[in-house]
């Protein structure tokens, strides 16, 4: 995307670093939607990892990035935001390109193909094809942590934090189901796509953030 000095010397390090696919010294610039939400612990977290993390708000704000974070908040403000921001299209168009992207609870919502008890205007990207309730754990279970066993990030139990986080009801072929608590998948990847129904950047914990660059590596 774009065309700037930046983007275009990004490039040539990606395509000398990435001799093979192993990405080995590049540093991938990650695009973070700020409009509202966690987007501020997101980029700490890819920072954290070795990412270039990029805070989104305008449609220029993607150029030259290779991923994009979608960050947990309130999907139905989001949607709005994307409208009115003019990000609505470009990243609509990068998504449906296969840019990379990671969705984290509202983030996970703006991905899905279906959204059930959503606001009647709210509209996503259904690009990743999963069908959500939101708020889908019901009241008394609104906000909880759970330990999620991941074996993509190794033995110890991920540290899962769920704030009236949407629970997936359905999955399509395509999507990998990495996770699950108590049946439900929780943590799911189909291609450059990875979506998770918790919060892993507030989790103090940064396997997934890690494993997210990783993929991004291996594409860029
Ligand atoms: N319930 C929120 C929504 O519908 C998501 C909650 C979250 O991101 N923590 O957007």
């Amino acid at each position: 995307m774009g065309g700037s000095r930046r983007t275009a010397g990004r490039r040539a390090a990606a395509t000398v670093g990435c001799g093979g696919g192993t990405g080995r010294g590049h540093r991938p610039l990650v695009g973070v939607l700020a409009l509202q939400g966690a987007f501020a612990e997101h980029a700490s977290a890819l920072a954290a990892v070795g990412a270039e993390p990029v805070l989104v708000r305008t449609a220029s704000g993607l150029d030259g990035v290779d991923a994009v974070v979608l960050p947990g908040g309130e999907s139905t403000t989001m949607s709005k935001l994307l409208d009115t921001s003019g990000l609505r299209e470009p990243l609509s168009r990068a998504l449906g390109g296969g840019m990379p992207a990671f969705g984290t609870c509202a983030g996970l919502i703006l991905l899905a193909r279906s959204v059930a008890d959503g606001r009647p205007d709210q509209r996503s990207f259904g690009v990743l094809d999963v069908a959500v309730l939101r708020n889908g754990y019901g009241r008394q279970r609104e906000s909880f942590e759970a330990a999620v066993a991941i074996d993509a990030v190794g033995e110890a139990p991920f540290p899962g934090v769920f704030i009236r986080a949407p629970r997936i009801t359905s999955v399509g072929e395509a999507v990998t189901v990495l996770a699950s608590v108590d049946g439900d998948p929780v943590l799911v990847c189909q291609g450059p796509l990875l979506a998770a129904a918790f919060h892993p950047e507030l989790a103090g914990d940064l396997r997934l953030h890690h494993l997210f660059v990783h993929r991004v590596l291996e594409r860029v």
